[in-house]
């Protein structure tokens, strides 16, 4: 019903209004390049609006959809909301974006799928279009919790699915299923330090089922096995995967390095943005690259790349998550380790260099603090803006100990996923208050939204939406108490302003606000009246970063622009 028609007519009118207005607009500041007129917008602190301006890609003007009529010139583009509501762009404060991007086109995703029957369906659509005896992969982002079948794939399955090729199925970063002859392609009998750490899971008679365990390291390990895309894969992956991103109405990711990803992978990334190719604002941090050369190896690295270096569009934003591997997934780091964090740290505060910790779980984030608040008594480290991720059942104790120093939490969906899992192992009472999303808004902690997309999580923003505002596992098993259970705004906040304050730029966008820069989404449905079981649902219909639409759909599909 908002077809091409409407918008033309509402184009007239304005050109109409702006032709009848243009003497008293002579002193007036330049006509905005865009406006969007007749919507709901989301704004936090303000006045209701329906519509906005955008000029040189920043928000000019937001109001009352007169009042933006008024303003538009000759040149100006005028798109008809017809109601829909508008959001600022989503900022996922901690996703795996860039190295999600190498592998993008290569892969097989089952993010959201609902059907065992369809996931494989994908593998077998997959194996029809990729040339014999070459590998699918699935990378994660799923579980089989999911499934209506509620079980994971058979050997027996994904071998019938995909007869003629290898294939490599990672569940979190916990299990792989290889197809039959896959794990001898693979080579991984030829690392005995790696088989080592495997553990090849059998069937009652002894008979090894395909699925082999193992911990992070060591799933990550075999996943860096597989054959690397080329680097035009690694381009076409990048770029798609943003759009994919920009699909769901994100306009900017915090990207933490993490496992899996070289010094190399970066490549991609730079040569789009060096030839203004992204769609999508990238911050990223370095995670350390080799175990105990990490002060050497930060300091290499960053010789010519100083805290904040790039553009708007592409820049570095410190160290981790990875920061010392003493210090990474260790339930009991050492004196000696945790020294060894202490001077990579001393070192980052002297260059000014924000840092972001990879934790997961409360109990051992002891020592962690420790060395955060040794490294705070010598120079306060809160105008840097560290952050921790992860730590699902962050207790009050370490939110106030975080408070103290400064330091940000980046919250994601992990028990949409694992909520079962926590809930078999620490119980009920536990599970109501993890993570304590309201108790850290109360204490204003400074709080970022996102997915850890995607080995660990899919990447759709709508759900991890979802799953703040009810707590409920993918299969719909309820979680948190009501009292940490955050209002719609409070949780669109952390996923945009929140998710922002980490890249020091809170005041530059995740807010419809005049000044910001135009990065914002127009809704399919309203995120604030959708039942909240619908939430996860909801997609971009038109998403613009910096004034430029880099995606759009349904009636707006003829309006997305061309890469600049
Ligand atoms: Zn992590």
């Amino acid at each position: 019903m908002y077809d091409a028609a409407l918008v033309r007519r509402a184009y007239l009118v304005a050109v109409l209004l702006a032709l009848c207005c243009i003497d008293a607009a002579g002193a007036r500041s330049p006509a905005p390049d865009t406006i969007l007129i007749n919507g709901k917008l989301v704004v936090y602190d303000g006045a209701p609006a329906q519509a906005l301006a955008v000029r040189d890609g920043k928000i000019t003007a937001i109001g009352r959809t007169a009042k933006i009529l008024a303003l538009v010139g000759p040149g100006t583009r005028v798109i008809e909301l017809g109601g829909r509501t508008v959001i600022p762009g989503l900022i996922d404060s901690h996703i795996h974006a860039i190295r999600a991007g190498l592998s993008y086109n290569t892969e097989v995703h089952w993010f959201g799928v609902r059907t065992l029957d369809e996931a494989l369906g994908r593998l077998r659509a997959a194996a029809e279009k990729a040339p014999r005896g070459s590998w699918l992969v699935v990378a994660g982002g799923w579980t089989e919790r999911q499934f209506r079948e509620d079980r994971p794939p058979t050997q027996a399955e994904i071998a019938a699915a995909a007869p003629d090729h290898h294939v490599y199925i990672q569940l979190l970063y916990s299990k792989v299923l290889l197809g039959p002859g896959s794990a001898e392609a693979l080579g991984v009998a030829g690392h005995p330090g790696l088989s080592a750490r495997l553990n090849v899971e059998r069937d009652v008679d002894g008979k090894p089922i395909g699925w082999l365990s193992g911990d992070n390291r060591a799933i990550s390990d075999l996943f860096n096995l597989l054959p690397r895309p080329t680097f035009a894969q690694k381009l076409a992956g990048t770029r798609a995967f943003f759009r994919a991103l920009n699909a769901m109405g994100i306009t900017g990711v915090n990207d933490p390095g993490g496992y899996n990803i070289e010094i190399d992978d970066y490549q991609p990334v730079m040569q789009i943005g060096r030839e203004h190719g992204l769609t999508l604002r990238v911050r990223y941090s370095l995670s350390a690259p080799r175990r105990d050369h990490e002060l050497a190896d930060f300091k290499e690295l960053t010789q010519n790349l100083p805290m904040g270096s790039g553009d708007d569009w592409l820049r570095f934003n410190g160290i981790g998550e990875n920061v010392t591997w003493g210090l990474y997934n260790n339930d009991n780091p050492t004196d000696a380790q945790k020294e060894q964090l202490y001077q990579v740290l001393r070192w980052a505060v002297s260059r000014g260099m924000t840092a972001t910790f990879h934790w997961h779980n409360d109990r051992p984030v002891h020592h962690l603090l420790d060395v955060l608040e040794r490294v705070n008594a010598e120079t306060p480290i809160a105008k840097l803006r560290w952050s921790i991720a992860h730590l699902n059942d962050a207790s009050p104790a370490t939110l106030k100990r975080l408070k103290a120093m400064g330091v940000g939490w980046l919250v994601q969906n992990a028990f949409y996923f694992r909520g079962e899992a926590f809930l078999g192992q620490r119980g009920a009472d536990a599970a109501r208050v993890a993570p304590p999303l309201v108790s850290a808004l109360r204490m204003k902690l400074p709080v970022g939204g996102g997915t850890d997309a995607h080995r660990v999580m899919a990447p759709n923003p709508f759900v991890s939406l979802q799953w703040m505002l009810d707590g409920k596992t993918v299969s719909g098993v309820a979680m948190r108490a009501p009292q940490e259970l955050p209002t719609r705004i409070e949780a669109l906040r952390l996923y945009t302003q929140g998710s922002a304050w980490f890249t020091f730029e809170e005041k530059l966008r995740g807010a419809l606000k005049v000044g910001q820069f135009a990065d914002i989404a127009v809704l399919s449905r309203d995120y604030l009246s959708v039942p909240v079981e619908q939430i996860g649902g909801i997609v971009s219909l038109l998403t613009m970063v910096g004034g430029q639409i880099v995606y759009a759909d349904g009636p707006y599909a003829a309006l997305e622009e061309k890469p600049r």
